[in-house]
């Protein structure tokens, strides 16, 4: 394992969603000397491709992921997935984060929803690999199965990516994947090439919300110098995103002292 610096941190820009516009984060990172950013699409959208385009490149910054694309239970979903496709593109986004979606609308019926994910993504994935956008499953916390994604573990991640083929490959988000027994075994077996994204926060203990109470690295339970050793380890020699949704604390906060703290706790805890 190399010496810990900044050269592979990233900024994913839930992180500071409720101070900021993407201007603001791209301008931000620079600020900060934080190489790495990833948007999310309604802030791109609010700023626009071409300038958030023009604005990366001018600050030099690596996208490290495009969020999000899935949502396989929304009516538009195929127009919106191809957009997403064409934006991550655009943005030479390193990958496209896919959050498939959870239950249709009054539907229990959880096999058939996992069986449609991998459906969408069939449909999908040759398009994605024409476009050069590597399509990056992200497992979500079983308990947010219901309402966002049915794809739970990363085993389940990647045996979708096994049956979709090249182009198709896992973000591994310890805030979604830190309890599972099998997640060494798991990262191995992903390896180097569909390992796409390694999302960073911290569990806190207790979570008052299961979406918006994510702790900054270092106030939680997740053993994250571990984890990275078993990314690491597997091949992975990409960007460490830091992505941290709170309401309650970092979204209340200075912006810019949320980002010296996530540069310092980065450091120390990582
Ligand atoms: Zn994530």
């Amino acid at each position: 394992m190399g010496s810990p610096d900044l050269a592979k941190l990233s900024l994913n820009t839930a992180t500071v969603k409720a101070q900021w516009t993407l201007a603001q984060a791209i301008e931000g990172c620079a600020r900060h000397g934080i190489a790495g950013i990833a948007p999310w699409r309604d802030k791109l959208a609010e700023m626009g491709l071409k300038a958030a385009r023009r604005a990366i490149r001018a600050h030099g910054l690596a996208v490290t992921g495009l969020c999000r694309g899935g949502f396989f239970t929304a009516s538009d979903w195929l127009s919106d997935n191809r957009r997403a496709i064409e934006e991550a593109h655009e943005l030479g986004a390193r990958c496209l984060v896919m959050v498939v979606g959870g239950l249709p609308e009054g539907s229990k019926d959880l096999v058939r929803a996992r069986e449609r994910v991998r459906e969408c993504l069939a449909l999908l994935a040759p398009e994605a690999r024409a476009a050069g956008v590597p399509l990056a499953i992200e497992p979500l916390h079983p308990m947010q199965a219901p309402d966002r994604a049915c794809v739970n573990t990363l085993e389940q991640a990647l045996d979708l990516c096994e049956a979709l083929g090249e182009g198709v490959g896992v973000a591994v988000d310890v805030y979604h994947v830190w309890w599972d027994p099998k997640l060494a075994e798991q990262i191995a077996r992903a390896g180097r090439r569909r390992l796409l994204a390694f999302h960073l926060c911290d569990w806190r203990v207790p979570t008052r919300d299961t979406l918006n109470d994510r702790a900054m690295m270092g106030d939680g339970v997740i053993d994250l110098p571990r984890i990275r050793g078993w990314m690491e380890a597997a091949g992975y020699a990409g960007f460490h995103e830091v992505e941290i949704f709170s309401e309650r604390d970092w979204w209340q906060r200075d912006p810019d002292e949320v980002l010296a703290v996530m540069k310092e706790r980065y450091l120390r805890f990582c």
